[in-house]
């Protein structure tokens, strides 16, 4: 695969960390843990989108925007990070937020929503759950376009075959980085919410023939409704980037029992890996993704699903800004 063929800026001047977890590790007492610190990417409060973002705000300055649209929840780090990334590069950012739990939009929350009012939004537009968020994003862009502005849309979770070069290229630097570290990884774990990440991973690791297999946890969908998101986009990747590999519905795993009552609401084992992690390595992990993400791997340890002396690499994918708009659940003792 050669990347480079394809316009990215550079948001991060370094390949981010692979630490061992010692005590982490030592806490659960199954495989070797190592967390790939993606949570450190630039971006005031970095995460997963950073990636996807280098490739999605390259296609905007090719296409002359001057205002980049995209969405999320109301407490998106999505948003942030695409607001960040408009900046850095000079251009106006409007974002609109999907109230995905009833009445959850406050103007005054902390977390993410502190931070787009900080970072300077252009203008933020709140729409009920359920709403045709794509559909929204095209009005928006049509009523700018009236105006003469040159408005570039971001899809959700910036997931679309652009975007996801962003895990296509982390897949890469991973391979590299365990290379030189002399680590052999058995299993990669991320979250998988919009699918770029997880899907970006799958063709990369793919497209480089590594054989290393990667484990999704769901956020939100059923484990069928997001294997097939994940594949289909995986098979976009993989025209794209003329992946000689065959890959199957089987290279695509997806675990969907760590969602709780629904996205983004609070489960007790996410509360546990969240004050885990905390406590025994002092890595701050998000309420909505990889705190979830993170339960998924401690309950598949304690299930034998990851066996000591395998090598797991947990794809942190940041969002700990959110955490200050999860202050007192997160300090729920479990
Ligand atoms: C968006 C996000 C994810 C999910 O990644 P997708 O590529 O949307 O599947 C995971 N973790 C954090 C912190 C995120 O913000």
């Amino acid at each position: 695969m050669n990347l480079a063929k394809f316009p990215r800026r550079r948001y991060t001047a370094y390949d981010t960390p692979i630490e061992f977890l010692p005590n982490f590790t030592k806490a659960l007492g199954g495989p070797n843990i190592y967390i790939k610190r993606d949570d450190l990417l630039e971006g005031a409060g970095g995460g997963n989108k950073t990636r996807k973002l280098e490739f999605l705000m390259a296609d905007a300055l090719a296409q002359g925007a001057d205002t980049i649209l995209t969405c999320g929840a109301v407490q998106s780090n999505h948003c942030r990070l695409t607001l960040s990334a408009a900046i850095k590069e000079g251009l106006k950012c409007q974002l609109i937020l999907e109230e995905r739990v009833a009445n959850s939009y406050n103007k005054n929350a902390s977390g993410n929503n502190y931070l787009f009012r900080l970072l300077g939004v252009e203008d933020i537009r709140v729409v009920p759950g359920g709403s045709d968020m794509m559909a929204e994003l095209e009005k928006l862009a049509e009523e700018l376009r009236a105006k003469g502005r040159r408005p570039y849309i971001v899809p959700g979770g910036g997931s679309n075959k652009i975007g996801s070069l962003g895990y296509v290229a982390c897949a890469q630097e991973i391979l590299s980085q365990t290379f030189d570290m002399g680590l052999n990884i058995d299993h990669i774990v991320c979250a998988s919410g919009s699918t770029g990440t997880h899907a970006g991973l799958v063709a990369g690791m793919k497209g480089e023939n590594a054989n290393i297999p990667v484990t999704g946890i769901s956020v939100n969908r059923k484990e069928d409704v997001q294997r097939k998101a994940v594949y289909s986009l995986v098979q976009e990747l993989a025209e794209e980037l003329d992946i000689k590999t065959p890959i199957s519905m089987d290279d695509i795993t997806v675990f969907d029992g760590y969602v709780g009552p629904g996205y983004s609401l609070p489960t007790d084992s996410m509360v546990e890996a969240v004050q885990l992690l905390a406590r025994t390595e002092a890595i701050l992990l998000d309420p909505v993704y990889t705190g979830k993400t993170m339960a998924g791997l401690i309950d598949l340890i304690r299930k034998g699903y990851f066996k000591k002396g395998e090598n797991v690499l947990f794809i942190h994918t940041g969002g700990w800004p959110a955490l200050f708009a999860y202050t007192d659940v997160t300090l729920e003792e479990k």
